[in-house]
């Protein structure tokens, strides 16, 4: 069963580009952001948009399996050489009192994570969400997609958060986005293509439960060897692909017995 406190955190959370703190344009709510403004149409909001590119200077951006398929055909890459060579790994653990889904008791970490993680909580909790994810690099402060003239340089095959970005109606998102005119001007209310995608993270998450998340039967085929390892979004530290698999075959079994 989903952990849906968890399963919200995680989509509620991208990073700040300098301190990794929770902002993110991946918000759901039902509610649209303000009903008097003006509906436009795709020209008239890429006239407002101002091309300045601070929604792609701002963000972890997740990339999803078929995501990463299409992103790395249309670079013409590789599927390895992509993920090699334009995402990190982020494996996120957050406090989670009850089991489910990709949920490890405390008790099973390596002693080094629990160290890390010793050195950060007053109590470590008895067990942890964790999430693992590819998200594309940043670089100079930016989305390593980002070309010249603020352009992205996959544009038509950009992951869905940063197509969804910053129309997802969200109450309050308005204090979120300062910096962007289009939000600001316009009304779209994605709130219908946001739960569609909800439910992709969900079936990803289902499936690196069941399956684990690299190798030949994992959901990655391919995937960097070593990643970085945060507590409720702030790093700890690193974690290599290895540990990663023995934490997600500790929740298989442990939700088998
Ligand atoms: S993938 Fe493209 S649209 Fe998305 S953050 Fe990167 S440069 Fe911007
Ligand atoms: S922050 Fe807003 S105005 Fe600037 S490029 Fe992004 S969508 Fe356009």
């Amino acid at each position: 069963m989903l952990d849906i406190n968890g399963f919200n955190k995680l989509l509620n959370t991208s990073f700040d580009n300098q301190n990794m703190k929770n902002s993110s344009p991946h918000k759901r709510t039902p509610k649209s952001v303000n009903a008097c403004q003006p509906k436009l149409s795709a020209k008239q909001e890429s006239d407002i948009c101002l091309s300045c590119g601070e929604c792609c200077k701002r963000y972890w951006i997740t990339v999803l399996p078929q995501e990463a398929k299409v992103l790395a055909k249309s670079l013409r890459m590789g599927e390895k050489e992509f993920l090699e060579e334009k995402c990190v790994l982020f494996v996120k653990l957050f406090p989670k009192s009850t089991p489910g889904l990709l949920t490890i008791p405390t008790a099973f970490f390596p002693k080094r994570i629990y160290e890390l993680l010793e050195k950060e909580m007053v109590e470590v909790p008895q067990s942890f969400f964790v999430v693992p994810q590819i998200v594309l690099k940043r670089e100079r402060g930016e989305c390593v997609l980002l070309g010249a003239g603020n352009k992205c340089s996959a544009y038509k095959t950009r992951p869905e958060p940063c197509r969804l970005f910053p129309f997802i109606a969200v109450a309050g998102l308005r204090e979120q986005y300062p910096f962007c005119p289009l939000f600001h001007k316009t009304f779209k209310d994605s709130s219908k293509e946001s739960r569609a995608y909800y439910k992709k993270v969900q079936k990803y998450f289902k499936s690196v439960h069941a399956k684990g998340f690299f190798g030949a039967k994992g959901v990655w085929k391919h995937a960097p060897q070593k990643g970085s390892l945060l507590l409720n979004e702030k790093a700890l530290g690193e974690i290599s692909l290895g540990e990663l698999e023995d934490l997600l075959s500790i929740t298989r079994k442990n939700n088998k017995a």
